[in-house]
């Protein structure tokens, strides 16, 4: 606990337009790792700022509207939770004070922060690293299912569902700078699927994202803003799942092989990052792979019974 690190940073990044603000929260348990980064935006349109993930905790949200309190004069706050995990929505109790603002989610986000699940993720998470003592966990007070739609005046930011990561989480189109905000649906050097139910959502989401032909592609986790992340993270897919079939051709793997799947599959996470390795933690992006090719394969046996 005393090892633990946590930054908060504004990014500059001069290929985007000036009223998109980036944000950076790192949170580490081992000093000399990057640990875990997640990014939250700001949005400066004529009539709102719109805060886009609240991070981890309100003091990232306190840091964050430091950095932009000159823009919120005259403009109305508004926020937006993207999906229900704790590393995009647990500093939504700032905007409950003085700066208190609605808070945009989809329906299944209110329900998931409401769910008990939640509250135990918050005690087992304070149990790990100190600053969680002040989140308390404030749920979406503005929900949609289908769409919606922030008419910002020289900005537009249309909402929409975007499951697979979650089935909670949204993605936001600014159809005037052709910028896509994918949180998790796209993810720098490799996405995270949840289960194997899972898998064909995921993939059906990152088509549809494809389609759009976003010049810019902001993802919660990755450090990236090229549009090229969504066609790799489909291969990535792709690859595992040619693999799996191969595989699955020859024979069916025992369940404890499949703990092992990168190793099963011949597919190391050295081979899926190829020469894009900065500032990435190994240790969950390992885990992570080996995760979603068990998903995948899991998928792949089910759907042959
Ligand atoms: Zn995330």
């Amino acid at each position: 606990m005393q090892n633990t690190v946590k930054e908060f940073t504004p990014v500059m990044n001069s290929e985007l337009d000036s009223r998109v603000r980036l944000f950076r929260c790192r949170l580490s348990d081992r000093p000399d790792q990057p640990g875990m980064l997640v990014d939250a935006y700001a949005l400066i349109t004529e009539r709102y700022v719109v805060i886009c993930d609240t991070m981890i905790c309100p003091e990232d949200m306190e840091a964050l509207l430091g950095e932009i309190r000159a823009e919120l004069a005259g403009r109305q706050l508004l926020v937006i939770n993207s999906h229900a995990d704790w590393d995009h929505c647990w500093g939504n109790s700032y905007f409950k004070g003085q700066f208190a603002a609605p808070i945009i989610a989809h329906e299944r986000c209110r329900m998931r922060l409401l769910a008990e699940e939640a509250q135990e993720k918050l005690r087992e998470n304070r149990q790990q690293f100190p600053y969680f003592h002040s989140v308390a966990l404030v749920p979406p007070t503005i929900t949609f299912t289908k769409r919606l739609v922030i008419h910002g005046g020289d900005l537009t930011i249309e909402l929409f569902p975007a499951p697979g990561h979650q089935p909670d989480h949204i993605a936001a189109w600014i159809p005037e700078l052709r910028l896509l905000m994918a949180f998790d649906a796209a993810e720098r050097p490799l996405l995270c699927l949840n289960t194997p139910e899972t898998v064909q959502e995921t993939r059906v989401t990152l088509q549809r994202l494809k389609a759009m032909q976003p010049r810019h592609v902001l993802c919660s986790h990755g450090q990236t803003t090229s549009p090229m992340i969504i066609e790799a993270n489909i291969r990535y897919l792709d690859e595992i799942e040619r693999r799996s079939r191969a595989l699955l051709a020859t024979r069916k793997p025992a369940d404890e092989e499949i703990g092992t799947a990168a190793l099963l599959l011949g597919y190391p996470l050295e081979e899926v990052l190829g020469d894009d390795r900065d500032a990435i933690d190994y240790d969950f992006y390992r885990q992570t792979h080996d995760n979603n090719i068990r998903h995948i394969l899991r998928w792949l046996m089910q759907a042959s019974g």
